[in-house]
């Protein structure tokens, strides 16, 4: 078996959305790899295709062309619980609405991936997940009774609970304040660096894709342009340029 260093690979990837009465390109031709151990954003105007291109990635949605592979495996070949089995282990998501269970408490919102898989959660592995981004001591505290900001920190612990090898987050800053938003992009940070994942973002914020390694930017569904060590004022640059572009 030939070991990459890349957590994600697409391999010229496309999709065309055709539920409308005209066809809708999601991505096309998409050429991508992230490695391990490192941190991406992902940026481009609105429906350019980020948010396909991390469903892609994880796997929640299937593409019309070229490959898809998640730490060394190509989904396509995949049988259904195959793949199930592979993104609950390999791939952690982030939503910008944190998408957590307003019923459960913060503990078992980060135990339920692992009930799912039909495993039996310790407290020790919940908990150990909850330390990791500072919450243990709201364990038993539901989402209604956190801030934003704890509430998607609880959201990166389910998303950790696994260790997968990826973690995708889409705008994981956009609906938090500026101070909320900085800890949740140390946080993303970290994971790249200590626990050696790939992780990729998804933002529209200059200052958070300067938190990254390399920004990669679309549009139209095609990838537009990379920027490595990015500082805000380059993003922002880029950006401008690609607005520029899109009237
Ligand atoms: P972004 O996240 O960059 O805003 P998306 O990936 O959500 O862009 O969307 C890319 C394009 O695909 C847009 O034109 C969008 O309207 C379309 N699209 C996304 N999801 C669907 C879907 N489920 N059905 C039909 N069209 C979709
Ligand atoms: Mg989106």
């Amino acid at each position: 078996m030939i070991h990459s260093d890349l957590a994600v690979e697409l391999r010229s990837v496309s999709k065309t959305y055709r539920s409308g009465p005209e066809p809708v390109t999601g991505l096309d031709r998409v050429d991508l790899g992230f490695a391990y151990g490192t941190f991406t954003a992902v940026m481009g105007p609105s429906g350019s295709g980020k948010s396909t291109l991390l469903r892609s990635a994880a796997g929640l949605e299937g593409v019309d062309d070229g490959e898809v592979l998640v730490d060394g495996t190509r989904l396509d070949g995949l049988k259904d619980k195959e793949l199930t089995v592979l993104r609950r282990e390999k791939v952690g998501f982030v939503f910008q609405s944190f998408n957590l269970l307003p019923s459960l408490t913060a503990a078992q919102n980060v135990a339920l991936p692992l009930k799912l898989a039909g495993k039996r959660p310790s407290r020790a592995e919940v908990m150990s997940a909850l330390t990791s981004v500072g919450l243990a001591e709201r364990a038993g505290h539901r989402p209604g009774e956190l801030s934003g900001g704890q509430q998607q920190r609880v959201a990166i612990a389910r998303a950790l609970v696994t260790r997968p090898a990826v973690v995708l987050a889409d705008e994981p800053t956009g609906a938090l304040d500026s101070k909320s938003g900085r800890e949740v992009l140390a946080l993303l940070r970290g994971l790249a660096d200590d626990a050696g994942r790939a992780v990729v973002m998804v933002t529209h914020d200059p200052f958070a894709a300067a938190c990254a390694d390399r920004v990669v930017f679309l549009n139209d569904g095609r990838l537009s342009g990379e920027l490595d060590d990015p500082a805000p004022e380059s993003v922002a640059a880029r950006m401008t340029s690609l607005e520029a572009l899109a009237c």
